[in-house]
């Protein structure tokens, strides 16, 4: 790093140093030194290379043993269902029972209930996720992703109160969409938006999330494709701060009509919108597919959302065949994808594949195809999916998970899959998911353990820490109940 590269406004940086930095589009750095101006990362590097060239007045705030990393990303997350105290219980392995389990769940809370939202975002942050790949119920708001954070006290202003992001006005003649009047008759009923006020936040502010909103959709009944297509223009006229994309999730092979299907996918290769779909899941979607019978069969009559020759004659192939022509995409689960079908996503690099780990052992799936994936070259990434399945919001658990599934998977790559990996995943890479100058100033600090002060990696993923702190477009923040 020469001098020169370095501006002279010194209230603009916020330097900060630790043992180990984690820049992952590059090798750990120890004794390392991230500066940041405003929004965004400046410069990476030694810290005793880089000191003497910090802009005067701006000493370096030393975490000492710890390490800086890029704030991680969740790739899969149904935030809407983030008021549920724990995972629902799957009875014989079946995964419609626990899907009974959260249709009940949102009947007997009123619906749609947008300060749920709010608060899983608050979890994210907490644990130092700062973007997702959200899985939205119609009726969402890119509102309801807004949280106030307060910076961290004990810092100058100078350093943590740095310009709010862009807020997009609200227009007034979009009428918002009533997911009543759009949803096909008969679908899991979603009622409208409860009015209860916003509990009293650890963060209480207006800033933004960051990643994708992905629409999702449910529409077995193919006589409902109007519908849709209205559904997906009402969410796409909504106006969308700078940081929050929109997307379009049809939900799953055996809640979306194949010839429906089909028009979303013309509707994201159009506005160019990332897709996300849950795709061979359970052994009961599998039978499914190929029969048209099974669990899902009934869910579906005892709904009325059976039509014959609608389902079945079907494989996963042919669903990844038509996702493909998305421009970008995330195929959710993909627990018994073929070794055929994971050639086709090799084949096919703007599809992700998302592994939720702790989820798929909630399931008792056999172990998932991962080494199978990584030996491909698939990109996989990581998500928690949602509290309906998933014990909390803490994505280095997940992680975690990995580590113990896949012990010979180096955890280096382990952490990429939610970092760098996770960010190309979503189409974020210009932004997030390393720390390379240019990017934003998101990232998150843990704790170093004198045991594991040479092995930074083994430090995250061996131990249950929780962050010290993370930092979001250069704001600085102490996560509430940070240590248990
Ligand atoms: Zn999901």
């Amino acid at each position: 790093m020469s001098e020169s590269c370095l501006p002279h406004k010194s209230d603009d940086f916020l330097a900060l140093t630790a043992r180990w930095v984690l820049p992952i589009a590059q090798p750990a750095i120890e004794d390392g030194l991230v500066l940041l101006r405003r929004s965004k990362i400046v410069a990476v590097g030694k810290r005793r290379q880089m000191l003497p060239h910090l802009p005067p007045k701006v000493p370096p705030r030393d975490f000492g043993e710890a390490v800086i990393l890029p704030a991680l990303i969740n790739c899969h997350v149904h935030l809407e269902l983030s008021d549920c105290p724990r995972p629902f219980p799957v009875e014989s392995g079946s995964l419609v029972s626990w899907i009974q389990k959260v249709i009940e769940h949102r009947q007997a809370r009123g619906g749609y209930r947008p300060e749920v939202v709010t608060r899983g975002w608050e979890e994210c942050l907490r644990y130092g996720v700062t973007a997702v790949g959200d899985i939205a119920q119609p009726g969402t708001s890119p509102k309801d992703y807004h949280l106030n954070i307060r910076p961290a006290e004990g810092i100058p202003t100078s350093q943590r109160s740095f310009e709010p992001p862009p807020q997009t006005a609200p227009d007034k003649s979009v009428q918002k969409p009533h997911h009543e009047s759009h949803l096909p008759e008969g679908d899991i009923p979603l009622p409208q938006a409860a009015s209860t006020p916003s509990p009293d936040w650890a963060y209480p502010d207006t800033t933004p999330a960051k990643g994708v909103m992905f629409l999702e959709i449910i529409a077995p009944l193919e006589e409902k494709a109007a519908q849709v297509l209205e559904q997906i223009e009402l969410f796409l006229r909504q106006p969308f701060p700078e940081d929050l994309f929109p997307g379009l999730a049809p939900h799953a092979p055996y809640t979306v009509a194949p010839t429906i299907l089909e028009k979303i996918i013309e509707q994201a290769a159009q506005h160019k919108l990332p897709i996300a779909f849950h795709l061979a899941e359970s052994r009961e979607e599998l039978q499914f597919l190929r029969e048209g019978q099974g669990p899902f069969r009934q869910l579906l009559e005892s709904r009325g959302l059976w039509r014959e020759g609608v389902f079945g004659r079907r494989r996963p192939i042919d669903y990844l065949r038509r996702l493909a022509q998305a421009p970008r995409g995330l195929i959710v689960h993909g627990n018994y994808l073929a070794d055929e079908e994971l050639d086709f996503l090799a084949d096919h690099p703007h599809l992700s594949l998302v592994y939720c780990p702790r989820t798929h052992r909630h399931f008792g799936h056999p172990p998932y195809p991962l080494e199978k994936a990584l030996e491909r070259n698939i990109r996989v990434v990581l998500g928690t999916d949602s509290r309906a399945s998933c014990p909390d919001l803490n994505l280095m658990e997940d992680l975690r998970e990995v580590g113990r599934s896949f012990p010979t998977i180096p955890p280096f790559q382990i952490l990429r899959m939610a970092t760098l990996d996770a960010a190309v995943a979503l189409g974020w890479e210009h932004r997030l998911g390393s720390l390379e100058p240019g990017k934003d100033a998101d990232l998150v600090i843990y704790p170093l353990p004198p045991e594991y002060r040479s092995d930074p990696h083994a430090a995250l993923l061996s131990t249950s820490s929780h962050p010290l702190t993370f930092v979001r477009s250069g704001n600085f923040h102490p996560p509430r109940n940070s240590r248990r």
